[in-house]
């Protein structure tokens, strides 16, 4: 019987380690999520030479690092 509860106490251990591990992806994975969509707002794209380049600010009005011309959102 020792064994046996032995056994069951590896698994419950194991079942919890997974559920934790489970949980900790889909948190990471959410914010993976949140971050590709704040990356997309920083996306420009040049309507002077049709470049797509990105920014580290969110702003109104960014310069075109290929053709130095100003892109309006
Ligand atoms: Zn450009």
């Amino acid at each position: 019987m020792i064994k046996l509860d032995f056994v069951v106490g590896i698994s419950m251990y194991l079942v919890l380690f997974l559920c934790i591990v489970f949980c900790v992806w889909l948190i990471s994975r959410k914010e993976k999520d949140r971050g590709v969509y704040l990356d997309e707002r920083l996306v420009w794209f040049c309507t002077v030479c049709a470049y797509t380049y990105f920014t580290s600010r969110q702003e109104a009005i960014s310069v075109c690092p290929r053709c130095s011309s100003y892109n309006k959102k």
